[in-house]
């Protein structure tokens, strides 16, 4: 694709990368076939190729983004399938990072939704926060049914997106898992030290995943840290656009990881959540610019693997007598698009005794995708009943995935278990059944 840009842009280094993108662009249209929301409301500008355009022609003419851009932009899930298509590399996830950033920078939303972005924002992040959001959600749920709203919209209205944040409250909270700090040895000869990501809602909703993956990794003879004062991996605020909150939290796991790298040694970051780990394998990206960080940014995301990508390096040793258990595997579209982490998840069900199958349209997005599933909740629920009746047609007894976003998401509409990979791995080796609370 031709660009435009002056050489006085073309300084600015996200101009020059987002140049090079676009150049990269043979507007074949490949992309529009995987993309969800062009599957969905089949409109050219909901496509890659589409938002590609509107980006362009926002930056090339330097001026703030039209409602119209927003729209679109905001409908895009980031789910990244049009990267895993496209036969020039375009680097989407790049581009439109960048548009999110210029649109918070630039762009004056309505009042309400400024709010709303802004106490996402404030509150996901912060486990504290967020337990005690989702106990007021859970006493608000009653009262969910009250809130009059109108039918789908272009853009959904507040009690549309608050009726659907308090849909995807649980009725129950698990305790707190294990605070910063704690170290796990290894059972047995000691094979290797890891630090494993405590991630922000995942700790609060299914602290059962982390506790899962500390089992099967020190009864493989690996032992395991939670960091001290490690915060969220800014993931959530990067898609909010809301990129100083996001840098600020990437410095500051950066500085508390190399201190643990040098103090105890590391030979890995781990992450159960393949959402939170596309963004820390992209610090040395984002972070390329920073004359103090961009060299341990590099450094932090060399370390950081998914606990699959990890577990793959190691001969797990299976135990439990099972029997058949089907399991579908959900490839969460951060693990498949972003990280193209694909094939290994099953090959380590399959190993440990499952019976794994695909799901059908797998390259499609749930419609979790972060805050989606709130900002969005009429795209959302209609790629979340998509995913759940293609998941059915195979028949499961549970649903296995990598990413508590997806987790949550579909189990808002099914009665099958659905289960984090590493708690099937944990069963398999000597650990509880999942699934049965
Ligand atoms: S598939 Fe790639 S090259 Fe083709 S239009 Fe989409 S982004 Fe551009
Ligand atoms: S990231 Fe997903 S939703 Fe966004 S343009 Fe690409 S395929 Fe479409």
């Amino acid at each position: 694709m031709k660009t435009e840009f002056s050489l006085a842009q073309l300084a600015d280094p996200d101009i020059a990368e987002a140049d090079k993108i676009l150049r990269a662009c043979v507007h074949c249209g490949f992309c529009t076939a995987t993309c969800p929301t062009y599957v969905l409301l089949g409109d050219e500008l909901d496509s890659p190729r589409g938002r590609i355009y509107l980006i362009k022609e926002m930056l090339e003419k330097d001026r703030p983004p039209t409602a119209e851009v927003v729209k679109h932009i905001d409908r895009c899930l980031s789910c990244l399938a049009c990267m895993t298509t496209c036969p020039s590399g375009v680097h989407y996830m790049h581009l439109v990072d960048q548009a999110r950033g210029r649109i918070e920078r630039d762009f004056s939303r309505p009042l309400a939704e400024r709010a709303l972005r802004a106490i996402l924002g404030l509150v996901l992040p912060r486990p504290g926060l967020f337990r005690a959001s989702m106990i007021m959600a859970r006493l608000g749920r009653p009262f969910a049914s009250l809130l009059a709203t109108p039918g789908p919209e272009a853009t959904p209205g507040l009690l549309r997106r608050i009726k659907a944040m308090l849909a995807l409250a649980p009725t129950r909270l698990p305790p707190p898992g294990p605070s910063g700090g704690s170290v796990f040895p290894a059972v047995g000869e000691k094979r290797g030290r890891v630090a494993l990501l405590q991630g922000c809602a995942q700790q609060v909703l299914a602290p059962r995943i982390n506790q899962a993956a500390i089992s099967v990794l020190t009864r493989h003879g690996i032992e395991v840290v939670l960091v001290k004062d490690e915060q969220c991996c800014g993931a959530l605020t990067h898609h909010l656009g809301q990129d100083s909150d996001a840098l600020a939290r990437a410095r500051a796991n950066i500085r508390v990881w190399q201190k643990e790298a040098e103090q105890g040694g590391l030979d890995a970051i781990l992450i159960t959540a393949s959402g939170c780990g596309t963004v820390i394998k992209d610090y040395g990206f984002m972070l390329r610019e920073d004359r103090d960080f961009a060299r341990p940014a590099a450094q932090i995301s060399a370390l950081a693997k998914d606990i699959t990508e990890y577990l793959g390096g190691i001969e797990l040793a299976p135990t439990t007598q099972k029997g058949d258990v089907t399991v579908a595997y959900h490839s969460a579209c951060s693990l498949q698009h972003g990280q193209k982490i694909t094939g290994l998840p099953k090959e380590l069900l399959s190993k440990n005794g499952f019976v794994v199958k695909d799901v059908p349209e797998s390259h499609l997005c749930c419609g979790s995708a972060g805050t989606y599933n709130i900002l969005q909740p009429d795209i959302a629920s209609r790629l979340r009943d998509r995913k759940i009746a293609n998941i059915a047609t195979v028949k499961p007894d549970m649903i296995a995935a990598g990413n508590i976003g997806c987790m949550v998401q579909i189990a808002g509409g099914t009665s099958v278990p659905v289960v984090h990979t590493i708690e099937l791995l944990d069963w398999a080796t000597g650990g509880p059944r999942p699934g049965l609370n």
